[in-house]
């Protein structure tokens, strides 16, 4: 439920988590499945088993979130059976170009993230220098396969990319360059999502991010998105910054 509103909706998103995430950002706040393989081990037939246990429970999509890893599982499964309701790639925009073209037509929506437009800050924080060059034409790939999001009668996205941005403690010079490379890339009505949900996690080696982001950083950067004219989208309220938004991964 704790995805943007037009992904959640009143159902919820029907998330399936996969662990092993490319990237190794040290602030992530699901460490326990992005630095870990925890979870059960899935084949392309028992991914659609999944699947179709989600669509009989109403979600109003089918949310792969860190798919990466498992693409040519998720193909495999994609290509056998197309869900009633969106496929959404929910990625870190670390992705190449040619992986993605090999998902065109299989994903409905694009949920990206770009989190940096600075190389020495990806390189501090996610080991990952070449990361804002990489997301750019990841994402740009993403826009020429869906385009601008697109919503149904009830106000839920079925098809389309929205990016998303997390704003990060000391590090409001790095949030205004990801708008900038967005508002310079795109068209102005690009849907982009706005997270203020950073919380420390205890596991970060730097110290400027042990804490969370302060009511000036966050009122900084969503001026910002505007003066950028970047209208369409989200801004999540400070509030989100709670561990009770991350899920129980006991669970598993
Ligand atoms: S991209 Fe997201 S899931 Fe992957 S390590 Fe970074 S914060 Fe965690």
């Amino acid at each position: 439920m704790w995805e943007e509103p037009n992904i959640s909706g009143k159902n919820g998103s029907g998330t399936i988590f996969f662990s092993g995430c490319v990237l190794r950002c040290e602030y992530c706040q699901n460490h326990v499945i992005s630095k870990s393989y925890c979870g059960k081990p899935v084949d392309s037939d028992s991914l659609i088993e999944l699947i179709k246990a989600l669509e009989a429970d109403g979600v109003h999509n089918i949310n792969l979130v860190s798919p990466t890893p498992y693409y040519p599982i998720i193909i495999k499964a994609l290509e056998k059976y197309k869900p009633s309701v969106p496929v959404v790639c929910n990625t870190s925009g670390y992705e190449r170009v040619e992986t993605l073209k090999a998902l065109e037509g299989l994903i409905d929506i694009y949920l990206p993230d770009f989190k940096y437009s600075q190389n020495d800050t990806a390189e501090k924080y996610s080991f990952a220098p070449d990361y804002p060059q990489v997301a750019l034409e990841a994402i740009k790939e993403m826009y020429r396969q869906v385009g601008l999001p697109q919503h149904n009668e009830n106000a839920m996205m079925t098809r389309g990319v929205m990016i998303r941005h997390l704003i990060l403690p000391n590090n409001i010079d790095n949030s205004y360059g990801v708008l900038e490379l967005i508002a310079d890339n795109f068209p102005s009505d690009i849907y982009v999502s706005l997270m203020a949900q950073y919380f420390p996690t205890g596991k970060e080696t730097h110290s400027e991010l042990g804490r969370k982001i302060t009511q000036e950083e966050y009122e900084k950067v969503s001026s910002y998105m505007l003066l950028l004219g970047l209208e369409n989208g989200f801004v999540q309220e400070l509030e989100a910054a709670d561990k009770g938004y991350v899920p129980d991964w006991n669970m598993l």
